[in-house]
């Protein structure tokens, strides 16, 4: 494998004060960058400052969005050690997305090798104050300069960290849910189990009316017949009907999510039953209705784990455990949690410590 050059900034940045910074507006002070050409495959893997890359205004990835991209994190332990929680299930998941996009895979030793010397250069700029962290953002975009719609023969993976505050800085609550009835994210066939920024362009729209109507984030209905419940926002969704957490099936047009497998992993060592399977619409509003429904959480890397507390169908609203963060949500955030943060130990295996 090629040696990874490393170009040192000359005017370090200062660190933000983490309390209150909003999500993904500080970076640090270096990035990972390398470059793929057809028939030289991944090379000139390289750690330069941070700054802004030039691209051909004719560059692929702004036309006809050839991208992919994956989201992890790096915590500080109590020990002031620095870990990730299951790096390389992220970077599996990439080479699914890229399969998907037409984009070469890298070699997952090759991006874990970037991500890592790239840590350790900027290992300062992990911060320590409770629930803090690095954000990690891989992304592989498309640079061939033409406007002809084909597959890129060339492309850039780039990988960018970012520093950011405690999720809910706040206190965590639980939030308000639209159901989706309009819009849709992804459909089967589709890249909806894909990591790809075409995804999210999707989810806008619906997003920004539901924040404008008061709600936190929309619940996704699958494309075909706007009846299975699919995610919630950004993340995966769980429910716990009558002691058993349902969530949906990785249909096609579900994103495969990491903290999703890990709860389902948790669960089950619980002895408590996961179902993976479709879940209607009107199964979830009549659970909703005769009070079967106990508890609804999204999962994802951002919030770990977020509770819903109301979700409003068609204009009708349901209160969800009496808008309390219920029992197992909390559980699953604090297992969870002690893991990532090296607070309690790891039974799983699930921790890469980089030092
Ligand atoms: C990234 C993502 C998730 C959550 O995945 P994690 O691996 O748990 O962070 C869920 N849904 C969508 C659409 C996503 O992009």
């Amino acid at each position: 494998m090629e040696k990874i050059k490393i170009q040192l900034t000359t005017v370090p940045k200062e660190k933000p004060d983490i309390n209150g910074i909003a999500f993904g507006t500080h970076f640090s002070d270096h990035m990972f960058l390398m470059d793929y050409v057809e028939g030289q495959g991944w090379i000139n893997p390289r750690i330069v400052p941070y700054g802004p890359i030039s691209l051909e205004p004719s560059a692929m990835v702004f036309h006809y969005a050839q991208e992919i991209f994956e989201g992890m994190k790096a915590y500080r332990t109590p020990e002031g050690r620095i870990q990730l929680f299951r790096p390389m299930e992220n970077f599996r998941r990439m080479n699914n997305s890229a399969d998907r996009m037409c984009i070469p895979r890298i070699p997952e030793e090759l991006s874990m090798e970037g991500l890592v010397t790239l840590l350790k250069v900027d290992r300062d700029w992990v911060p320590s104050a409770p629930d803090t962290s690095l954000y990690i953002r891989p992304f592989v975009i498309a640079t061939d300069p033409h406007l002809g719609v084909h597959v890129s023969s060339t492309y850039l993976f780039a990988i960018i960290t970012s520093p950011v505050g405690s999720y809910y800085a706040g206190g965590m609550s639980p939030v308000r849910i639209k159901i989706e009835d309009r819009d849709v994210r992804a459909v089967r066939g589709g890249t909806g189990h894909a990591k790809c920024g075409g995804n999210y362009a999707a989810s806008l729209r619906a997003g920004e009316k539901a924040e404008e109507e008061g709600f936190s984030q929309v619940l996704w209905l699958d494309g075909v017949h706007r009846r299975y419940v699919e995610e919630v926002g950004s993340m995966n969704v769980m429910f716990k009907i009558n002691g058993t957490v349902v969530t949906p099936e990785l249909s096609g047009s579900v994103l495969p999510g990491i903290t999703r497998k890990s709860c389902i992993e948790i669960l089950g060592d619980k002895g408590i039953e996961v179902q993976e399977r479709p879940i209607t619409i009107d199964e979830l509003i009549e659970a909703a209705r005769d009070g079967s429904l106990q508890e609804a959480w999204g999962t994802g890397t951002a919030a770990v784990i977020s509770p819903i507390g109301e979700i409003s169908y068609r204009d009708e609203s349901y209160i969800i455990g009496g808008n309390r963060i219920g029992f197992l949500t909390r559980e699953l955030y604090d297992i969870l949690t002690g893991i990532q943060w090296g607070r309690t130990s790891d039974p799983y295996g699930w921790v890469y410590p980089i030092d």
